[in-house]
């Protein structure tokens, strides 16, 4: 690692390394660092640990907290975006013209503009992801990958990963470095978030309820903010979406009740993939939840202004403006964390951008409008498709980004089943975003936790739950 982390001559000691990954596996399941295997993923009877990095990564200290710094910021950002009906009709038109998912959030979009809002409660629980683009001066600079404004996963595990690396530089005799690990809790964060909502939609019999996928064997992630829920007294139930369309109804007042029991928050920890909606009941259980009285988490609006195509836009000249017309520091925080992105639309814009994209492939990122990781294409592939799609309007489904290039360092990536081997690496830093409005106030807006994932170069894209990244802890110089 070095470059102000862990020593060469540490990580090349092969026998301390052996011996610390032993302390490490049981350290992390100790610390609760917990995933259900893929063998067995909706059973705890035998689980095991989430795949994590033997030691911290080094970031700087001064792009770690202009990342924080810029959070609540980001948060109204989001919250702006998604009551400007005008922004989001005219910067999604061509992407709903060719993406059939895409199209289908907005059209529950549309029905609610339609039938007008029943509940005035927002709840905003995001995480912007950024990676550290190496200058050609050796320095690094924030750069945003994407802000994720639904089912941002991993704040439960990464409140467990600081006392997993302490022990682990403890016992490798890094006493300086295991002080330096710093405190994180977004599990209680969001909980917070949620309560706040909970508490504003004012019933103590009413609940929070949890939309998850089929599998889940990320669910000890989940139960970390159940947890902080419970520990206030608030009732929390996890539903499949899948199976949620057979147990919702709406009464007259619009209260939304599962299984009998009223549902006070509806957060999604699902249904950002065109594969969660397994069928026509799904997208009509969303439509149901939407029209309720519940606060949803996210509602349609705020699901929306996390998509590519909205951040393209943003990165527009001006349009940050626009939604903060008095701030220009704001803009200028906001603006500082964007890197190149570029319109596909039809036009010569968007035939400049081909044209771009295709003279350096090696220095762009094709993004579909999609989640979850594994849908970006890079180099080869890239050309490939925009060749394909470069005259017709289904390249308006894509948008285009710089390659975002951090400096790659060494670490040890300890994953079930495989071999230990130093790795070439490069980390992902996401911030978690929570706030909660009702009508136009703002009642809580805060930055509540950060995530740092580290994958091999090997990988281009795919997050810890596509098995590709790993969870780790920032360790600033
Ligand atoms: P998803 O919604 O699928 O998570 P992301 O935009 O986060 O999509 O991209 C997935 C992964 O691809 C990121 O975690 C990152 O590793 C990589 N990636 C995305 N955008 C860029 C970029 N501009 N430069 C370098 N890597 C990127
Ligand atoms: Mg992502």
């Amino acid at each position: 690692m070095s470059a102000n982390g862990i020593p060469e001559d540490v990580l090349m000691n092969t026998e301390l390394i052996k011996d610390l990954q032993t302390v490490a596996k049981d350290a992390a399941l100790l610390h609760g660092v917990l995933m259900r295997t893929k063998e067995h993923p909706n059973s705890s009877e035998v689980v095991t640990y989430a795949p994590f990095t033997l030691f911290p990564s080094p970031v700087p200290k001064a792009v770690f907290l202009q990342a924080l710094a810029v959070q609540t910021h980001f948060n109204v950002l989001v919250d702006k975006i998604s009551q400007d009906s005008g922004f989001l009709e005219e910067a999604l038109a061509s992407t709903i013209a060719v993406d059939e998912f895409t199209r289908r959030l907005f059209n529950i979009y549309k029905q609610i503009q339609k039938e007008g809002r029943s509940q005035s409660i927002v709840l905003g629980l995001n995480r912007s992801d950024y990676m550290l683009d190496e200058n050609k001066d050796g320095n690094s600079s924030l750069k945003q990958i994407e802000i994720n404004t639904i089912a941002a996963s991993f704040g439960g595990l990464s409140s467990r990963m600081p006392d997993v690396h302490r022990h682990i530089l403890r016992v490798a005799g890094r006493l300086e470095e295991s002080q330096r690990v710093l405190d994180n809790n977004p599990a209680a964060g969001l909980a917070m978030g949620l309560a706040k909502a909970w508490e504003l939609y004012g019933s103590e019999r009413a609940v929070v309820m949890f939309l998850v996928e089929d599998s889940q064997r990320n669910i000890f992630d989940h139960r970390y903010v159940e947890d902080e829920l419970w520990k206030r007294n608030i009732t929390t139930i996890r539903r499949r979406f899948e199976n949620v369309s057979m147990t919702t109804s709406l009464d007259q007042e619009k209260r939304l009740f599962v299984d009998g029991q009223e549902v006070a928050v509806v957060y999604f920890r699902n249904g950002y993939m065109p594969q969660n909606y397994t069928s026509e009941q799904s997208w009509e259980a969303r439509l149901l939840i939407e029209r309720s009285l519940a606060v949803k988490c996210p509602d349609i609006s705020t699901h929306l202004a996390g998509t590519k195509k909205v951040q393209q836009e943003l990165a527009r000249h001006g349009v940050l403006e626009r939604f903060f017309p008095e701030q220009p520091q704001v803009v200028e925080q906001i603006r500082a964390t964007f890197t190149g992105l570029y319109t596909l639309d039809m036009g010569p814009e968007g035939d400049q951008t081909v044209a771009l994209a295709l003279s350096k492939p090696e220095q762009f990122v094709l993004k579909p409008q999609r989640e979850g990781g594994g849908n970006n294409l890079y180099g080869s592939e890239m050309y490939q498709v925009l060749e394909v799609v470069k005259e017709s309007p289904e390249r308006t489904a894509y948008i285009l980004m710089d390659k975002i290039q951090p400096k790659p360092l060494h670490n040890y990536l300890l994953r079930r089943d495989s071999p230990l081997e130093l790795s070439s690496c490069v980390s992902e830093l996401g911030v978690f975003g929570a706030y909660v409005r009702q009508g136009k106030d703002m009642v809580m807006n805060e930055c509540v936790g950060h995530l740092l994932r580290t994958k091999s170069t090997e990988h281009a894209d795919g997050g810890v739950a596509a098995g590709v990244a790993v969870l780790d802890n920032p360790l600033l110089f």
